[in-house]
């Protein structure tokens, strides 16, 4: 019989055409502005927008860049928002649920601009993503979303009944869902590698195999001790799946679901 290609399979496929690797070491500066911890999307995009207005950044990551989510994930472009909008009207009210749909807009815009923009190969196709429901209830709340969606926010979102679905996806497993056009996908180790690629061209540092043991307030900068010295610095960014930062406005507008920018001015320990 023949073997499963993926029962002895025990890195992700991506790696195959884009693999995470160590960068040459680099000697450890003694200050910097910023000392950014995680060179994934969040730390590297963080580090790109900081090192491109001047800032000395250095960004260490603990294992080789990229090696975290970035290169694991689906490669969804999505920035959709979870709960769905029925929930976060519930609970937040109309107007702030929809500031929040439209920070999820704004991000795919953004990415899809700075992948432009910037020339980076990473297989991008904006193809338009599919969501199929199981009930009929979800068909009309599902219905509903995509209404609001293409009337609000003006993206093409519309229902696709059972009978119309098979010609979108070539099954009949859902009962009907709603097609968006707004939705991509990316190869997101390419994705990554380019992201390093340019994030090292702004004059970013970026230390691989290198653990940030703690981060200390010390007067009014940081003592940053890491597994190959000590740095100071001016200002620390935790960048491991964190969240938007209001102290550095640069880094986060746009970049709310592919690269998150997180300043931590908080102890952190290995475990
Ligand atoms: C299975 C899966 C599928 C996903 N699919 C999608 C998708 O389709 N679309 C989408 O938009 N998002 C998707 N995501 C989410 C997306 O991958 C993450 O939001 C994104 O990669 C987060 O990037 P990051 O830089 O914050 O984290 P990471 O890429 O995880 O980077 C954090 C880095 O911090 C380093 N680190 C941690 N602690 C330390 C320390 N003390 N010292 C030094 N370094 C440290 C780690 O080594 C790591 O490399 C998916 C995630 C997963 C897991």
């Amino acid at each position: 019989m023949e073997e499963s290609r993926i029962a002895d399979k025990n890195t992700p496929y991506w790696w195959e055409e884009a693999p995470v690797k160590p960068l040459p070491r680099q000697p450890l500066a003694k200050k910097v502005d910023v000392a950014i911890i995680g060179a994934g999307y969040t730390g590297l995009s963080a580090g790109l927008v900081l090192a491109r207005e001047g800032r000395s950044v250095a960004a260490f990551d603990a294992m080789n860049p990229g090696e975290g989510a970035s290169t694991r994930n689906g490669g969804i472009t999505s920035g959709s928002i979870r709960p769905d909008y029925a929930t976060i009207t519930r609970r937040f009210g109309e107007e702030k649920a929809n500031a929040i749909e439209a920070e999820g807009k704004i991000a795919r815009e953004f990415l899809y601009d700075f992948i432009r923009t910037e020339g980076l190969d990473c297989d991008f196709q904006l193809v338009g993503q599919f969501k199929g429901v199981i009930g009929y209830d979800d068909y009309e709340k599902t219905a509903r979303s995509a209404e609001v969606l293409a009337k609000r926010l003006g993206i093409e979102a519309y229902a696709v009944p059972y009978a119309e679905q098979r010609n979108y996806i070539g099954t009949d497993f859902y009962r009907g869902g709603m097609a968006r056009m707004d939705i991509g996908g990316l190869h997101p180790a390419k994705f990554h590698a380019e992201l390093l690629r340019v994030a090292l061209a702004s004059g970013l540092t970026v230390h691989s195999e290198t653990h940030v043991n703690s981060i200390e307030k010390d007067g009014s900068g940081f003592r940053v001790v890491t597994s190959a010295g000590t740095v100071q610095a001016r200002q620390s960014l935790s960048a491991r799946t964190v969240i938007l930062t209001a102290r550095f406005p640069s880094c986060a507008a746009g970049w709310s679901r592919f690269a998150a920018g997180s300043s931590s001015p908080r102890s952190s320990r290995r475990t």
